[in-house]
């Protein structure tokens, strides 16, 4: 049986703070925060800001599973926040962390609705969760907990209407496992159904790269406009994941120095430059980056604040905050991960000629691969990874000029100017469309 969705109140009984599990998180109030700050600036229809400020849709499950340690049944919690099915259907990441929550997931399910509407894409924004540490989990366990929260969720997602990709601690056996569950319960294969799977499913070649190649693209037009050349550049990278290690290997080739990276366990530092290749295999072998032997080792919290070209931050939200902000020495922040810098930080950074390259902008290659996947599942015609690539880039730099542009014209940060144009995109859409019934 579906779960239950929970309810959002309409508009008109809608009390001040109206559902503290939202409310309540930092993430969300931060994401909020950003929209007032836009509707501030711009001429967007009251009521359409209403319904912009809280997702369509939110749906919690539990997720029982009986443990491969001792065979005893432990519950987990799952979210998947839609926030506007407006433009398409919902597209977002699904991610497994110890401190997911319903309030995370809504704002990221809201910044996923700028993204697409920065990026021309006809999809609508929408995130899911986990809370669980997928390190402490058998590979069994997590398939198990994939397919119940698939089960569970059901009602709510399909090709038309909310398609999942991988995020934090999820990956390709992850989407595996959810476009398996799917078609086994709508009697077919549908491929459709998620992106970011494995190739040989009908996964997109060049998906798995994508989001750290469109935050390269972003990083050297950027480069380019501080009149800075890659081979004179460092760079800082925190999270050696899909977009860390996918950042720091599309950086090397192009000549910047990676002299400091970090993951969950610990940081590295090498002045001469890490050998991003011998890191890779060395993170292959299931060991963390800390123990990589050709580097030493640093405090993480002095990882942020290295000094650096480029400081790439791509693990969780928050990170650059009102503590750390003041200390750091980059020149150009590019935001892989998303909601990685409070809105605190981003005051006390405007005062600096720190240029930041925000993360609805900086990492939408993630989706916008997604989006070819989704168009060849559909229509079974698959490109070239020449042709994802090309696409790719001027997609991103389409993306990179109108952010600037705006922002010039309009006198604008390069944050205000991105939120400004994925808000109003939407904004304008849900207006065309009205107010049903
Ligand atoms: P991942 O799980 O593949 O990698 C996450 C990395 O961050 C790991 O190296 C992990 O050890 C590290 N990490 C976790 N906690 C940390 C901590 N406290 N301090 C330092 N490092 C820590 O995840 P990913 O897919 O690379 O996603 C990273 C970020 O990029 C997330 O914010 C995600 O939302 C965002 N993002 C991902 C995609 C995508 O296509 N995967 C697309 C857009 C945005």
């Amino acid at each position: 049986m579906a779960a239950p969705v929970v309810p959002i109140p309409s508009t008109n009984d809608r009390p001040h703070h109206p559902i503290p599990v939202f409310e309540s998180s930092p993430t969300f109030q931060m994401a909020c925060r950003q929209l007032e700050m836009v509707a501030a600036q711009t001429d967007i229809d009251p009521g359409v800001l209403e319904r912009l400020s809280m997702p369509k849709r939110a749906m919690v499950v539990s997720i029982p599973i009986r443990m491969d340690r001792d065979g005893r049944t432990e519950n987990f919690v799952g979210f998947r926040v839609q926030h506007s099915l407006t433009s398409g259907p919902s597209k977002g990441g699904l991610r497994y962390h110890p401190s997911v929550d319903l309030g995370e997931v809504a704002a990221l399910a809201m910044w996923m609705s700028w993204k697409c509407g920065i990026m021309n894409l006809p999809f609508g924004g929408a995130k899911g969760g986990i809370a669980c540490d997928p390190a402490e989990l058998t590979r069994g366990e997590l398939e198990r907990i994939t397919r119940r929260f698939t089960d569970e969720v059901l009602s709510i997602i399909g090709p038309r209407m909310d398609v999942m990709a991988p995020d934090l601690g999820t990956d390709e056996q992850t989407m595996a496992w959810i476009y398996d569950t799917y078609s086994m319960h709508v009697g077919y294969a549908c491929p459709e159904i998620v992106t970011g799977k494995p190739i040989e499913l009908g996964g997109c070649v060049g998906r798995r790269e994508a989001t750290g190649r469109g935050v390269v693209y972003c990083i050297l037009e950027t480069l380019k406009e501080l009149n800075l050349k890659p081979g004179d550049a460092t760079a800082v990278v925190q999270g050696f994941g899909n977009v860390g290690s996918a950042v720091c290997h599309e950086l090397a080739q192009r000549g910047v120095k990676i002299i400091a990276v970090g993951d969950r366990y610990g940081s590295i530092r090498n002045n001469r430059g890490i050998n991003v290749s011998a890191l890779s295999q060395h993170v292959a072998t299931g060991k963390p980056v800390r123990d990589f032997p050709e580097a030493e080792q640093i405090p993480s919290e002095e990882l942020l604040v290295t000094p650096c070209t480029l400081l790439v931050p791509a693990a969780l939200e928050r990170v650059i905050n009102h503590r750390n902000a003041s200390q750091i020495r980059a020149r150009i922040i590019a935001e892989a991960a998303n909601g990685p810098t409070t809105p605190e930080a981003d005051t006390i950074l405007s005062d600096s000629d720190i240029f930041i390259i925000p993360d609805i902008l900086c990492n939408a290659g993630g989706v916008t691969v997604s989006y070819f996947e989704w168009v060849q599942d559909i229509q079974q015609f698959f490109w070239s990874e020449a042709e994802v690539n090309n696409h790719l880039e001027k997609m991103m730099l389409r993306g990179f000029n109108r952010v600037r542009d705006m922002a010039r014209e309009h006198d604008l940060t390069m944050r205000m100017a991105a939120l400004s144009l994925g808000v109003q995109k939407v904004a304008t859409e849900k207006a065309r469309r009205g107010l049903f019934p």
